[in-house]
Parts: C-alpha cells; structure tokens; sequence
C-alpha cells in the first residue's frame, strides 16, 4: 500500500522582474542589468519530518505575501528606467519532440491546473536548453563528497529523462544557463497566520523551484526566462531522482500539479514515485501551444 508522506507546496511569492541579462562576454559594461518590473514566484514540496512537531498548517496550497524578495533580489548598482512595451502574447513553434509526442491511448491530461504568469506560460523556445548542475569543489573520496556525486548523478538521470522530451544540454558556467540546479536547503520562514494570529514553522522544505523574468542583451532585446532549482542534500538516491523528475517538470514549464499519483507532477509524494506519465507529456504539450510574450522581441 502506498504510503504518503505528508506534504504541501507553498507558493510564497509573487512579484514581476524584467531585467537586462548578463552578457556572455566577461565586460563589466555588459553586465549592466536594467530592472524594469520584478516577477519570481516559487513552488516547492515540502515535507513532514519526523523530527519535528505536528504543528497546525493548512495541507492546502498557500499562499502568502512577503514583503522583501528572496536572495536573487537585484543588487543595488540597479536602476529603475522607463518601461518599453512588452512583447505581445504569440505561440511558439512546437517543438520538433513534443510534436511527434503522441499516446494511444486518450489518457487526458491536467492542463486546467496549470498557472499562467504575469507574462503567459512559461514556454522555452531556444533549444537545447541550458542547465547548470551544481558540482563538489574536490574530487576527494570522503563521505561527503560520495553523498554529492550520488546527488549529481541522481538529477543528471532526471535531466535525462526529460531529455526525451525537450532538448537539455548541461554546460559548466552558471552565468549561462536557462535553469540553474544547486544543492542547498531551502531557507524556511516563519509565517504568521492572519487569521489566528499565530505563527507558523513551515515544514522541511526539500526543493525548491522559482523562475525570473529578463531582458537579453540582443539587438532588440528579447525577453526571457531563467529558472533556478535547490534541492536538498538531505534525500536518498531515489528521492533526489524522484525530487528531481518533479522539479524539472515545473522548471520546462508545467507551473501547476497533477492530482493523480501516476504522474511525475503529482501535488505530493508518495513510496513509489511514477515515471513521467503520458499525461504528463501532454500537459507539457499543451503547455507549448500557448501563447506567452516569453521569448519574443521587446519593441520601445
Ligand atoms: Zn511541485
């Protein structure tokens, strides 16, 4: 009998950031970043340790406001300029491997529980896409070192899995990268509860996935996308992979959950977690034929 663990995603923040990219080349000019609006919103699993106490929390989704952004806030050399018009919703072509995506079977999909942002889905459309894996600083045989490279090998299966479906490439400068994978905890806020007038300790959260929007330093500028993933050391090889499979599901676009435990997207977690499903396949179809101002020229 599958066991589930208790476990709830907190969207936590939700603010709009455009900003100018970091330049690939290493000219200090270049890394001139206009902020124009501010987006980053996040999802993330967490889980009911042992450890800690049963503590009143809503097993629902969440939501609550926080009054300054997280870590990737805009350093303070930025500067507020004048907004040019964004881009106007249009589609993408589809990629070549969705494309030819298709099941014999009507196995539906959970495309109604996907959110939209402030600037459409979030739909990749320069393949193959970039992703920066986190790596031990030594090549030493020490314990903890080990437990690193079974967490890098874990997510690069998850990367290939989802390789299938929409081209990934893992390239070594984090400056460069469409979605950035660190292994970190992920810092836990106490919130009060307006309603109650108490505080509460959020559970462990174990990953954690958040998105920003900016302007890339072409001629015009486009305006794109950059997705950062943490996951905790903590979990064993097949959690990481599991964490992994889920997170990278949000990270190529599907901002929502499944609410059948067949799926990689499955709002929780269970003892043995799915493969990607069909269904997951076509959301993320779905997903690539919307429109969304994402990846398009910024027209002043
Ligand atoms: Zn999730």
């Amino acid at each position: 009998m599958a066991q589930k663990r208790s476990v709830r995603d907190l969207l936590v923040f939700d603010a709009v950031r455009v900003r100018r990219a970091r330049s690939a080349l290493p000219s200090a000019r270049a890394r001139l970043i206009k902020l124009l609006v501010l987006a980053i919103a996040f999802c993330s699993l967490t889980f009911l340790l042992p450890q800690f106490p049963t503590l009143p929390i809503s097993p629902s989704h969440q939501r609550t406001l926080s009054p300054s952004p997280p870590s990737s806030s805009p350093s303070p050399h930025l500067h507020i300029s004048q907004s040019p018009s964004l881009p106007s919703p249009k589609i993408h072509p589809l990629p070549q491997s969705l494309a030819q995506w298709q099941t014999k079977n009507d196995v539906g999909d959970y495309f109604s529980q996907i959110q939209t942002t402030s600037v459409g889905y979030l739909v990749w459309s320069r393949f193959p896409l970039k992703i920066y894996l986190e790596q031990p600083n030594s090549l030493d045989n020490s314990a903890s070192n080990l437990r690193f490279q079974q967490w890098v090998t874990a997510i690069r299966e998850a990367i290939k899995e989802w390789n299938n479906y929409l081209p990934l490439v893992e390239i070594e400068d984090p400056e460069l990268a469409d979605i950035i994978i660190t292994r970190s905890q992920v810092d836990r806020e106490i919130q009060l509860d307006p309603e109650t007038g108490l505080y509460k300790i959020p559970r462990a959260i174990t990953a954690q996935t958040t998105y920003e929007f900016y302007l890339s330093s072409d001629t015009p500028p486009i305006l794109g996308h950059r997705i950062k993933v943490q996951i905790s050391p903590d979990l064993g090889k097949n959690a990481t992979l599991t964490t992994a499979r889920h997170e990278l599901g949000h990270a190529l676009g599907i901002w929502g959950h499944s609410d059948r435990e067949t799926d990689a997207l499955y709002f929780s977690q269970v003892s043995d977690p799915p493969p990607i499903s069909p269904r997951d396949i076509n959301t993320l179809k779905q997903i690539y034929q919307q429109p969304t101002r994402l990846g398009w020229e910024i027209n002043n």
